[in-house]
Parts: structure tokens; sequence; C-alpha cells
């Protein structure tokens, strides 16, 4: 009998997002049970089993010593590691932390902040280990996760699409936010993954999908300030999910030194 790859699922400073786009997955995670053992996932079942894995799914960022500790040893113990989500290719949202007063936040959320330890930054996986596959998305989308899931069992590589948010978006007929309206939309510099959600009902892409590559950042700035979009509104703009994405943060650095 052929032997099903073991999979594991784990998770590190995250919401849980995109390890519940793989319960939401619903029919096709029947099929993909055929094909693989899931042998660790905490947030599905409590048989926690041991490594080594053949296929890893990592969601979060490093925020601690024990995150960073503990990221060395899924790495150690996995054959294939695959990072989920926001959090887990760019630091998420919880990367802000770089720009703002760590000590400030964490007195003003916790009541007891003498008992918190954290990191002064939030970063990516792959600033800690090797990477074999990044999905981006906040959450990712759980057909794009089935496909790499298939394809790594498969033995070929992930086709997952490498256009910008505005291909899916002509796709689907949309006249554009920016030509037409002049709305700050970031699809141009966004990966695609959500068929263009945010423009078809009628707003601007925020850039959840992280910044496309290339991302033609300077140029598309530039065209949004041209139509009267100050600093001041742009660095918001480029600072949410994917704020620590080189392309975004190099971008919203540039334009704050321009606010300031
Ligand atoms: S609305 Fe946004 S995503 Fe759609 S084509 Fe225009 S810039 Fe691109
Ligand atoms: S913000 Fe952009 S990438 Fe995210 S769902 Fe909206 S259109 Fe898609």
């Amino acid at each position: 009998m052929v032997r099903r790859p073991r999979l594991a699922v784990f998770k590190f400073a995250s919401c849980d997002g995109c390890q519940l786009s793989l319960l939401d997955a619903e029919d096709e995670l029947l099929e993909l049970c055929d094909r693989v053992d899931i042998a660790h996932f905490a947030e599905a079942s409590s048989d926690l089993q041991s490594g080594p894995y053949d296929v890893a799914l990592v969601e979060g960022s490093i925020t601690t010593d024990e995150d960073a500790a503990r990221i060395l040893r899924v790495r150690r113990d996995s054959h294939f590691l695959i990072t989920i989500g926001a959090c887990a290719t760019a630091g998420g949202i919880q990367a802000l932390r770089a720009w703002g007063d760590l000590d400030e936040w964490v007195a003003s959320v916790y009541p007891r902040p003498e008992f918190i330890q954290t990191l002064a930054t939030s970063t990516a996986i792959a600033e800690h280990v090797h990477v074999d596959f990044e999905l981006h998305g906040c959450p990712i989308n759980h057909h794009q996760l089935i496909d790499v899931l298939i394809a790594v069992t498969e033995g070929r590589r992930p086709n997952v699409p490498s256009h910008s948010v505005c291909l899916d978006c002509k796709r689907r007929g949309n006249v554009c936010h920016v030509v037409t309206r002049s709305i700050a939309c970031l699809g141009p510099i966004t990966n695609s993954g959500c068929g263009a959600i945010c423009p078809t009902y009628n707003r601007g892409c925020y850039g959840c999908y992280g910044p496309s590559q290339p991302a033609n950042t300077s140029s598309l700035l530039k065209r949004f300030q041209e139509f009267g979009q100050r600093a001041d509104q742009l660095v918001p703009l480029l600072r949410s999910f994917n704020a620590a994405a080189p392309a975004f943060r190099h971008a919203s650095d540039q334009l704050a030194i321009l606010k300031d």
C-alpha cells in the first residue's frame, strides 16, 4: 500500500482565519483526506502526532522568543513547508508595532503588562527559516490552498496565478475605479487571489493579498497624489494586513517622510 503524505498545520501569532479556511473547504476537504494523513492540526483535532511531516502549513508570524525557537523545530520536522496568509508571509497586522510605541500599546491592552514578554517586531516566517512556498491573503483563498496541497502531494509545482488584482477585475467586467472615479485602489500592485472582490463591490482594493511581483508602487502612488490623495491618507492604506511586506513598507516609509 502506498503511504499517504503526512500533513501538519501549525499556528504562530495570528487570528486562526487561514487555518479556518482549510476547514472551510468542506467538500474538497474529504478529497484531501483521501490523499493525506492529517497528523497534526490542533484547530481540528486533539490527536497531535509527532513528526517528521511531509508537508507543513504554517500560519502566523514570529512575535516571541518561544516562536523563534519553535519555528526551527517545525522546519526541522517538515520536508515541504508552506506559509499561509499575511501574518506568516509578511508579519501580519501585528507588524504595525514597528511604527508604534510597543510598551504603550501593551499597557493599553493588558491589565498586567508586566507579564507580557514579546519581541519588538513581528516577522514573517521566511525571515527565520527556509520556506518552500508562500500563499498570500488575509485570509487565504481556500481553493488556492487545496490546489497547492494537491500539487505538492502529486509532486508538481503549485499553479497559483501571479498576476495582479486588476486582471481579475477586468475579467469581471468592472469599470476601473482609479480611472473613472479617482479612487485609490491598490489592485495594480496587489496579488491575485480574491477574484477582485472589493472593486466589484464598489470600493478600492486595500492590498490584503500583499504586493504582486513586480509591484510598481511609486508610479501608482504618484498617480494617486495627482488626483488629490494626500500622503496621510495613503500611508494607512499601505499599512494594513501586509504593512511589513517590503514593497508596501518601503512605499509607506517614503510617504511618511512627506507626511511629516
Ligand atoms: S478598480 Fe482597481 S483592481 Fe479594478 S482595474 Fe481599477 S485599479 Fe485595478
Ligand atoms: S482588499 Fe484587494 S486583495 Fe483584498 S479582498 Fe479586496 S480586492 Fe481582494
